[in-house]
């Protein structure tokens, strides 16, 4: 079956895990970090799937155990809700970084003909980038923290989310919402972008080929 975890990251699961199944042993862990290959290197899942591009380590609860690395599938295979978002966090940022690096511009969509499935899908339907989770993994990771508004960045936050949420957003509503987008959210991927860059440049161990990703 497809969706079923591969035996050799069930076995590696349960070397370090308290319970003694599957079904108990997947409940102790948690996703800790990310990390991404440079380029021309490749990486081996613990299942033995190769080629990854991000590699993830997690964590048990219980025993303090590490599991690394770990393709997403496999992460995937879990089925926990947590460790489902903390992935999915992490892939719609990188989307947005490499949307960003690539100068792909991001703008709000006035017309659409596809049907929202609920009201906080609406901005990511509009940008095809941008939705609710996004805008808080942002908010967690200081991006609506800006020199116009050190101190308060809660609030461009919960206008942004708010404007995120609405099915039939106003014209007002999203020149204001593209406005944050262009002032706040591209400014911060760009210089989020520039800072990796430069610790890539500055990584001048011989065998390093991975960067760490901070997931919290
Ligand atoms: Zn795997």
């Amino acid at each position: 079956m497809k969706n079923e975890p591969r035996q050799k990251l069930i076995d590696e699961v349960l070397k370090r895990s308290e319970a003694k199944t599957w079904d108990e042993a997947k409940l102790e862990w948690t996703l800790d970090d990310a990390y991404y290959l440079k380029s021309d290197k490749e990486a081996t899942c613990v299942c033995g799937h190769k080629g990854l591009t991000y590699m993830f380590k997690l964590i048990n609860k219980k025993t303090k155990e590490e599991l690394f690395p770990v393709g997403r599938d496999c992460i995937t295979k879990f089925g926990i809700d947590e460790l489902n978002e903390s992935l999915e966090n992490f892939l719609q940022f990188r989307r947005l970084i490499n949307a960003v690096k690539k100068n792909v511009k991001i703008t709000i969509e006035t017309e659409t003909t596809e049907a929202f499935l609920d009201g906080c899908e609406s901005l990511a339907v509009r940008t095809r980038l941008i939705n609710c989770a996004l805008l808080t993994y942002l908010y967690r990771k200081d991006a609506f923290k800006t020199k116009d508004n050190p101190y308060y960045p809660w609030t461009d936050y919960a206008v942004l989310f708010d404007i995120a949420k609405r099915k039939k957003p106003t014209s007002g509503e999203i020149a204001r919402a593209q406005s944050m987008i262009d002032k706040i959210i591209i400014p911060f991927a760009k210089k989020y972008i520039e800072n990796e860059e430069k610790n890539e440049k500055d990584d001048k161990k011989e065998d390093s080929d991975r960067w760490f990703f901070k997931l919290k």
